[in-house]
């Protein structure tokens, strides 16, 4: 799991046309007009500008092209799945080499974020932010990760942090594999068979700090997410409201008590949905 308030990401693509790839499907418009945006760093080996995304990247991106074309089609996954409408302008994602590089650059510009394996920075403009990550084995998980925290930032303008990490959990695999392939699925089976597992929403509603996340959160929150999304009607219809709920500016009803109105005996239900 990611320990991250944002995102990193490492992507590319050099030799797959915007037109014959998904970016093409993606509705937002960069900004920017068509012109190079000016880099502030020598180091990059490539930029490149694919649909609301700058990616900037210290090694060809061609190296990971399937995680660009899944790039390209995490905006729409997202708002299909979730029935929201992100609208990212700006997303920086930087790429580094090594672990080596990526604190160098930080160490100046964010030092918090030395530590962490990738990074997700909110910018000061709607729809803006940067992520950072750099090359290992999850890369492009992480990747995937950090882009689901800023595009449901452009979507909504407040996401509570255990929902924002069980969803950036989720969509943090391949979609093929989103429902059935997260290692989460087995570790949650095996809490409940031989841990005794159960769900507690309310705990996790408690947390207001990425700090206050550990690593069973981050599996719990994932847990309760697939629920919502795999689980009865009730449950999707609960997260609709919800998200209406914040996106109206009024202070939210708690997703855990608009789900026990609708379903009664609400935790053997998660428990027997994930089990
Ligand atoms: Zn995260």
């Amino acid at each position: 799991m990611r320990d991250v308030l944002l995102t990193a990401c490492l992507i590319v693509i050099a030799a797959v046309s915007v037109n014959a790839s998904p970016w093409s499907r993606i509705k937002s418009s960069f900004t920017r007009g068509s012109g190079r945006v000016q880099a502030d760093h020598s180091q990059w080996a490539e930029e490149r500008e694919l649909g609301p995304y700058l990616i900037r990247s210290e090694f060809p991106l061609q190296d990971v092209h399937s995680l660009v074309q899944d790039l390209g089609d995490l905006q729409q996954d997202l708002e299909e799945t979730l029935r929201l409408e992100c609208q990212p302008q700006s997303i920086q994602i930087h790429l580094f080499q090594s672990k080596r590089s990526y604190d160098l650059y930080l160490r100046v510009r964010i030092p918090e974020g030395i530590n962490r394996q990738a990074l997700y920075v909110p910018g000061t403009d709607p729809g803006t932010g940067r992520i950072y990550a750099y090359r290992q084995r999850d890369l492009e998980t992480d990747v995937r990760h950090e882009t689901t925290h800023a595009l449901l930032h452009t979507a909504l303008p407040y996401v509570p942090i255990w929902i924002d990490e069980g969803l950036a959990e989720y969509f943090e695999m391949p979609g093929s594999l989103r429902e059935k392939g997260h290692s989460h699925r087995k570790e949650l089976r095996d809490a409940i068979r031989y841990q005794g597992w159960r769900p507690n929403i309310e705990k996790l509603e408690a947390k207001r700090k990425l700090l206050d996340m550990n690593g069973k959160d981050y599996r719990d929150s994932w847990g309760i997410v697939h629920f919502l999304l795999h689980g009865p009607k009730e449950a999707r219809q609960a997260l609709e409201v919800y998200f209406e709920e914040i996106q109206s500016g009024a202070r939210e009803t708690p997703l855990s008590q608009l789900l026990r109105t609708r379903i009664p005996n609400l935790d053997q239900v998660i428990i027997d949905h994930l089990k």
